[in-house]
């Protein structure tokens, strides 16, 4: 079924290394499964970074493994270097995301490289895929794009800089993402489409986030200027907030109500996506969620984008 606009949820990898518990790889599974069963077709499903920095990911290869059981998934892993790229390619991801700050000094915190040097980190990584797995797509994620808590403003011409320079060392897209929860739409607007006069089609996803409560108003800036795939995290979870009692990521929840309602297709089942809530609790006990689509519940006549009906009103 063709869907308007791609949902790439980002929880079990974006979620779960934001979290201080770690999720067992049993309950993993169950919650990548009715995620998968709720219609989302492009998982995160984790990150390869070594298992004494984050004990969370130590199962990272198994949970892929799992993740290439489900027909159509488009199976997607974080790597944050080289190595990382080297294990996540040999465990058979059909899709790496690698985040490259635009902030020389997230980049110095995170990852102890410069901007430039990540940039010839992702040309090395787009070698190594040739070699290993030349149908593998790479996208890179300008992450602090929109701005950053220990730098504070990012100029904008530094952002299409960066962007220009991935796309030449020959990530496949690439996104831009308010990992800080920065952003207000009309800078989302305004970067986007400098991007993408800049890069044209290699322009990828937003990746938004809800910190200040502007996430899925970030997100139909996003959208009214052309891009089609949105990261969100089921339930919000993870996304470093820095705001206590603040959502990070955009919920997907929201997010696919927010185009259903409006007629856009998702190709996602809200109401299997909002029961499918109990199976990340049940792996997470205590671990606050959010979204304000499930506590309110669906409109009375909602109607899918496709035209069909939820299931409760069927029945
Ligand atoms: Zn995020």
């Amino acid at each position: 079924m063709p869907t308007d606009v791609l949902i790439s949820e980002v929880g079990p990898r974006d979620g779960l290394q934001s979290v201080k518990a770690t999720m067992p790889t049993d309950r993993k599974f169950a919650w990548i499964d009715a995620l998968y069963d709720a219609g989302l077709r492009e998982i995160e499903v984790c990150s390869f970074v070594p298992a004494r920095l984050l004990p969370q990911m130590a199962d990272a290869a198994e949970v892929v493994r799992h993740a290439l059981g489900k027909p159509g998934l488009t199976v997607m892993a974080l790597v944050p270097n080289r190595r990382g790229a080297e294990a996540a390619l040999t465990s058979g991801v059909h899709k790496l995301t690698l985040p490259v700050s635009a902030s020389e000094a997230h980049s110095m915190a995170n990852v102890r490289k410069t901007c430039a040097q990540m940039v010839d980190e992702v040309r090395e990584i787009v070698a190594l895929r040739n070699a290993l797995a030349p149908g593998v797509h790479i996208e890179a994620g300008v992450s602090t794009a929109f701005g950053c808590t220990l730098q504070g403003v990012v100029p904008e011409d530094d952002v299409v800089r960066l962007a220009a320079a991935l796309a030449e060392a020959g990530a496949d897209d690439v996104g831009l993402s308010d990992t800080t929860g920065m952003a207000n739409p009309a800078q989302v607007r305004r970067l986007f489409n400098r991007v993408r006069a800049e890069i044209g089609e290699h322009t990828g996803a937003a990746h938004l986030h809800n910190t200040r409560g502007l996430g899925l108003a970030n997100c139909l800036a996003a959208y009214d200027v052309g891009v089609r795939t949105f990261d969100s995290s089921h339930g919000g979870l993870g996304g470093c907030p820095y705001a206590p009692g603040a959502s990070g990521n955009v919920v997907t929840e929201d997010l696919v109500f927010m185009f259903e309602a409006m007629g856009l297709a998702t190709g996602v089942d809200l109401e299997k996506l909002i029961h499918a809530r109990a199976v990340l609790q049940a792996g997470l006990p205590g671990e606050p969620i959010y979204g304000m689509t499930p506590e309110a519940g669906l409109t009375k006549g909602f109607v899918y984008a496709d035209g069909h009906l939820p299931r409760e009103v069927q029945a």
